[in-house]
């Protein structure tokens, strides 16, 4: 349903001038319709670089992104628009994602005038109050403006504005992070009624263990613009494989929805203008041997649908033991 190749370059604004930088290197991802795949890591490891490639925000400079099988990374002039349609994205600060003078029902109904989805402004408004209901607002709503809300009735504005256009893919950027916990639980509740209900396929991206622990199938931890692991979600909470996965899962002792002030992970995050040589993790992997310090790992299967790009997995010389390498 959705994949994306090979190498990206991208350039990232660091000390006033511009630098090229590989902000995500050789990301392999593939999103089975109607599942959520959640990409986690430290800030700075190329996450959100990921989100605006897939959505157009910025330009790879190699690679590709399928959407459905079509290359969408190759269009001059952006993304096609009925491709536009169809992938919609929601941000973590809905304050900033919403126009402040505009009423939330002109909010809502933008991307229907945009894609002509509407045959009237009565059938607009019908579809509006409809779409406000759906994400739990009244309708009546829609003639207030969006400092008369909370966060989180504001992040179900830019909810009910995203699924407008009836898209199929959502690329959700950390859409929690700046809500109160007990929010947090409800619109990542909405979220996932949503996904049953409309067959959606989420991209999901988040530092927060505890959050994608609750939304995901797959999770694809990345360092350094690289991923380092892409497993079942239950497997990699289960059986992390990867030496940096370990290490994520170390720092949160406690899963529950509740915890919050969790530990940052040991060591410092290198810079990623200049990585370490090699496995870019290796200044900080207990693992490490000469071999890590001269040759990038690359992405490798094993069983149970988990992949982990490490030498030692692959050599079999993990701190603990490591299930049996199926294939390489
Ligand atoms: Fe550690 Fe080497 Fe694996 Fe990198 S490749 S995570 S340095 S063992
Ligand atoms: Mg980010």
């Amino acid at each position: 349903h959705f994949a994306m190749a090979k190498p990206f370059l991208n350039r990232l604004l660091e000390g006033g001038e511009q630098q090229t930088v590989k902000a995500v290197d050789g990301l392999d991802l593939e999103i089975p319709r109607g599942q959520t795949l959640s990409l986690v890591g430290e800030s700075g490891c190329g996450k959100s670089t990921v989100a605006r490639l897939i959505m157009g925000l910025s330009n790879p400079s190699g690679g590709s992104i399928l959407f459905d099988g079509a290359d969408i990374s190759r269009a001059p002039a952006g993304q096609p628009a009925d491709i536009r349609r169809r992938m919609q994205m929601i941000f973590q600060d809905p304050y900033a994602s919403l126009n402040p003078r505009w009423r939330v029902a002109d909010i809502i109904a933008e991307p229907l005038r945009t894609y002509g989805m509407c045959a009237s402004r009565q059938e607009e408004r019908r579809e509006v109050d409809r779409l406000l209901e759906f994400v739990g607002l009244n309708a009546k709503d829609g003639d207030k403006f969006p400092h008369e809300f909370s966060g989180g009735q504001r992040q179900r504005i830019s909810i009910a504005r995203a699924i407008s256009t009836k898209p199929e893919f959502l690329v959700c950027d950390e859409p929690t992070s700046a809500l109160d916990v007990s929010v947090q639980a409800q619109i990542l509740n909405l979220m996932r009624a949503m996904q049953r209900e409309l067959g959606l396929t989420y991209l999901f991206i988040s530092h927060d263990l505890a959050v994608v622990n609750f939304m995901s199938d797959w999770i694809g931890v990345m360092y350094l613009g690289r991923l380092v692991e892409v497993s079942p979600a239950a497997e990699l909470f289960a059986n992390p494989q990867h030496p940096y996965t370990r290490l994520l899962l170390d720092t949160i002792p406690d899963l529950g929805m509740s915890k919050r002030d969790r530990q940052p992970a040991a060591g410092e995050v290198p810079n990623p203008i200049n990585p370490p040589p090699g496995c870019h993790f290796h200044p900080r992997c207990v693992l490490a041997n000469e071999r890590c310090r001269s040759e990038a790992p690359v992405l490798r299967m094993y069983d149970g649908g988990v992949r982990a790009s490490c030498h030692a997995v692959e050599e079999g010389r993990g701190v603990e033991p490591i299930m049996a390498q199926a294939s390489a």
